[in-house]
């Protein structure tokens, strides 16, 4: 893997000619990755040239294919963030797509996922969110064509970029909203990776997913808890003494709260009640519970809506993934010499 670091202006100008390269040789084959190519990814053609290819377990038609590694990161992109997004938020996106199945590749020396023996799989709760061609151009209707362009747009000025810690990719976690702060992946995840610490991430605040507030009457609250926590066996007539919250970590969510005679974790409670985030207060009173969260998401890594709110107020891509992922490094692999 490559050492050298680029500044932007030369990834972009590499970006146009790469662009323009792939866009000739597209031509000359009448390989059908142009738009909407790939008729229905279930005969998805295994791809050729020189580029480096990733091999995909589809879980939806139990079929394993390969595509080159762009176009799998392009689809990766545009089902993991909306296309509506500001360009360098995109872009920092499909590094972060990139630098994820990097680290799924045999042929990089990864750990593949595995499923059907393949590199990655489109199950978004195993590997990453995916979407086939034919699904985007459904899911865009007659904007299709301008996303397209713009997500292919994005891929290109990133080609081979990816996100690296001494050397190896790194662990490019992301969520939608961090609520203000993201969180260390340590209070999440275990373990202790120096490049997912808890930074701010400002400029949420004016997007709808920055908070919510679920409101439950007092049985609601203690039936779903109960159904979902076993041996919490909370009443609704005590739940001020039954529910307390013990700790909270730096960025603000939820550690470790008390629910009757159970010590859970903040997202044992997330997942029994659906909330969108760790981040909570709970407000008991005589007639409900009302439970507020703020942000969506783990918490971890690159927050999507503060990239975007960073991307608007002028950063780049570099800024924004430098930003979130403290202290990794930004590199382009050589995509052609990987087989
Ligand atoms: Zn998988």
């Amino acid at each position: 893997m490559g050492r050298i670091r680029l500044n932007t202006e030369k990834i972009t100008k590499l970006g146009l000619i790469a662009l323009a390269i792939s866009l000739f040789v597209l031509m000359l084959r009448g390989c059908a990755i142009a738009r909407g190519g790939y008729e229905g990814d279930s005969d998805a053609p295994t791809a050729d040239g020189d580029d480096a290819t990733v091999s995909i377990y589809n879980a939806d038609t139990d079929k394993v294919y390969s595509l080159p590694l762009e176009e799998y990161v392009l689809r990766v992109t545009a089902a993991e963030m909306p296309a509506s997004f500001a360009e360098e938020a995109l872009k920092a996106q499909s590094v972060a797509a990139r630098t994820y199945t990097a680290r799924k590749m045999a042929s990089l020396g990864g750990k593949p996922c595995g499923r059907g023996g393949a590199d990655v799989c489109t199950d978004s709760t195993c590997c990453q969110a995916y979407r086939t061609r034919e699904e985007l151009s459904e899911k865009w209707g007659s904007s299709a064509d301008m996303y397209f362009d713009k997500l292919s747009g994005a891929v290109s000025a990133t080609r081979g970029v990816i996100l690296t810690y001494n050397g190896k990719p790194i662990e490019a976690l992301f969520h939608s909203s961090s609520g203000g702060m993201t969180e260390d992946a340590a209070n999440v995840f275990g373990g202790d990776a120096p490049y997912l610490k808890s930074v701010s991430s400002p400029g949420e605040e004016g997007f709808s997913r920055y908070s919510a507030t679920v409101s439950f009457t007092r049985k609601q609250f203690a039936n779903a808890v109960n159904a979902a926590i076993k041996g919490a066996d909370i009443s609704k007539n005590k739940l001020e003494e039954q529910v307390k919250i013990l700790s909270k970590s730096e960025s603000g969510r939820v550690t470790r709260l008390q629910l009757g005679s159970k010590t859970v974790t903040g997202r044992e409670l997330r997942r029994a009640l659906g909330l969108n985030s760790t981040a909570f207060t709970i407000e008991i009173s005589p007639e409900r519970v009302v439970v507020s969260t703020r942000g969506y998401g783990h918490g971890v890594g690159m927050s999507q809506y503060g990239a975007e709110a960073m991307a608007q107020h002028g950063a780049d891509y570099k800024e924004i993934l430098l930003h979130y992922y403290t202290g990794a490094e930004i590199e382009t692999i050589d995509l052609g010499e990987i087989k």
